[in-house]
């Protein structure tokens, strides 16, 4: 069985002490072992810190939007493996596995290119200066300067390939090292990653590194000029916001977490219309791509009444057609749970479901008895409280009528990462944006005219990834809106040629 290692200090080590296995949740063979223990974790954060950092900050703009592509080609040069690891390790079906890998490549080709439109520069001049006085000579102006620290990066375990290419991108074209912990269960895709990476020399030393196994106490060694960005469970992201050097240091921490995001279909849409065509294809996308476990995927279907019956009907038939199955086999249309965990969970979140509505598609439990199958569930649920409140992460979806307010029904969710919105009226839309937007970090406004539309569960590195409340108040991507997580904003007051001559280097 093959023994994962931590790229750490600018070496491959192997952990000790006990080790997680790594299983294929389809047949639940073990395929490999990883441990942290025994790793010096204050030391790889200080070689971050004292030898990545600073070649990263002597690099301009356009040199490390190089590297990034250099990440790229690196990945497409191993892409086939890759997808190889992703069906065997992540569950997923060949074409889930692409949307993580391709995913990634996409991701960092899109900062490379933003590093080349940034050009030369070493940190980003912060809008207009300002005269400050009656004299034009006493002048301000707002810099943004790569932070002196690590940026810790700590993954969930959907998106093995992605969540690290997603956020490695923003660090390291702002000037910051990255020490990157993928989830235990899917770690494979992410450490071999890491390995053609690193076997691509295409970044300075020190600029990357990688933590398999367990986190240990990696969040608690961070420091004010360190950043934590985090994707995962509310929970976690609850208990890392509360560590006391989190607190005392001030360290800058973002959070990814829990959605349950919402679909609406506008009252003016008739049944068997191409905007109701289009709504039903995204929600049975999103069901199913990836068996589900996306935090951007639809986990609440907003209906009018007098949509529901042939909504419920066309959900059934199409969700009773989707073939489970072993993710390797071509004909399989959605693979396995990623793990025995998620098994558990999703089945108990099932039950939650079932417990103040109607299962109208899918089977109580697990499916078979090996590999943590689930059949894709239909909930219909009048007045619940657990569907607003507890997301089930896997391939699980609720309808939920309304008659005359759905925004009022969808902000019981507390915040989410995306909501979207079916519908041509543009009265509607106004007020149902407008109701909306506090609540969430994307709105997806479907329309049948937008040819290859990826839907809603599909984050773009063009547009911002996070959401406010439940979804952890975080903000990732969005081009060069996601420097400014690793980028700390200065005031220079001063004499207006001097800083000009300072704001030289920058861009
Ligand atoms: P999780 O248990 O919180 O784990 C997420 C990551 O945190 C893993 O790498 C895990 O490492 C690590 N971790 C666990 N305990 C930790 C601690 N005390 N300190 C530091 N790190 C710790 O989440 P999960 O259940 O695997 O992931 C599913 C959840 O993620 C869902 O609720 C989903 O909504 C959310 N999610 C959100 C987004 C988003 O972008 N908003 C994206 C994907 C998933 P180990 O694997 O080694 O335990």
């Amino acid at each position: 069985m093959q023994v994962l290692r931590s790229f750490v200090s600018g070496r491959w080590i192997e952990g000790s002490g006990t080790a997680q296995t790594l299983l294929n949740p389809a047949t639940e063979e073990p395929l490999a072992s990883a441990s942290s223990e025994g790793i010096d974790l204050a030391a790889a954060l200080d070689h971050a810190r004292n030898t990545g950092g600073p070649a990263l900050r002597a690099l301009g703009f356009s040199e490390r939007g190089a590297i990034l592509q250099g990440m790229a080609d690196a990945l497409q040069d191993a892409r086939d493996e890759l997808l190889g690891l992703g069906v065997a390790n992540g569950g997923n079906t060949r074409s889930d596995a692409k949307f993580d890998i391709d995913g990634a490549i996409a991701t960092l080709l899109a900062y490379a290119e933003l590093g080349t439109a940034l050009g030369a520069g070493r940190f980003l001049v912060d809008g207009e200066g300002v005269q400050l006085g009656r004299s034009p000579r006493f002048h301000g102006q707002h810099l943004a300067v790569p932070r002196h620290g690590v940026a810790v990066h700590i993954n969930a375990f959907n998106f093995p390939a992605w969540g690290f290419a997603e956020k490695a991108a923003a660090a390291l074209l702002a000037g910051m090292p990255v020490l990157s912990k993928p989830a235990t269960a899917t770690a494979l895709v992410a450490s071999r990653a890491m390995q053609v990476i690193a076997d691509a020399k295409v970044a300075p030393e020190g600029a990357l590194a990688l933590l398999v196994g367990a986190p240990r106490d990696l969040p608690a060694l961070l420091g004010s000029q360190d950043v934590l960005a985090f994707t995962g469970s509310g929970e976690t992201g609850e208990r890392i916001r509360a560590l006391p050097n989190v607190i005392r240091h001030a360290v800058r921490v973002n959070v990814e977490a829990d959605s349950l995001n919402a679909a609406v279909l506008g009252p003016g849409v008739e049944a068997r219309s191409d905007m109701y065509e289009l709504f039903l294809k995204d929600v049975l996308r999103d069901v199913t791509q990836k068996a589900g476990q996306k935090c951007t995927a639809i986990r609440r279907i907003l209906v009018p009444q007098q949509l529901l019956a042939a909504v419920r009907e066309d959900l059934v038939e199409m969700l009773g057609a989707i073939k489970v199955g072993d993710p390797a086999d071509e004909a399989t249309r959605m693979g396995p749970l990623a793990s025995g965990a998620q098994l558990k969970d999703v089945v108990s979140g099932m039950e939650r479901l079932e417990a103040e509505g109607k299962r109208l598609a899918g089977a109580p439990g697990r499916l078979g008895e090996k590999g943590f199958f689930v059949a894709p569930g239909l909930f219909e649920i009048e007045n619940g409280k657990a569907v607003h409140e507890r997301e089930v992460f896997g391939p699980v979806v609720s309808l939920l009528p309304y008659t005359d307010n759905p925004a009022a029904i969808v902000v019981r969710g507390n915040g989410g990462l995306v909501c979207s919105l079916y519908a041509e009226e543009s009265a509607w839309l106004e007020q149902a944006v407008m109701a909306l937007a506090p609540w969430h970090g994307r709105i997806f406004l479907g329309h049948p005219k937008i040819e290859l539309s990826p839907g809603p569960g599909t984050v773009l590195p063009q547009l911002v990834h996070g959401g406010p409340g439940r979804a952890g108040g975080g903000e990732e991507l969005g081009g060069r809106r996601a420097l400014s997580f690793y980028l700390q904003r200065v005031a220079l007051e001063g004499s207006r040629p001097v800083i000009a001559a300072l704001a030289k280097g920058g861009t």
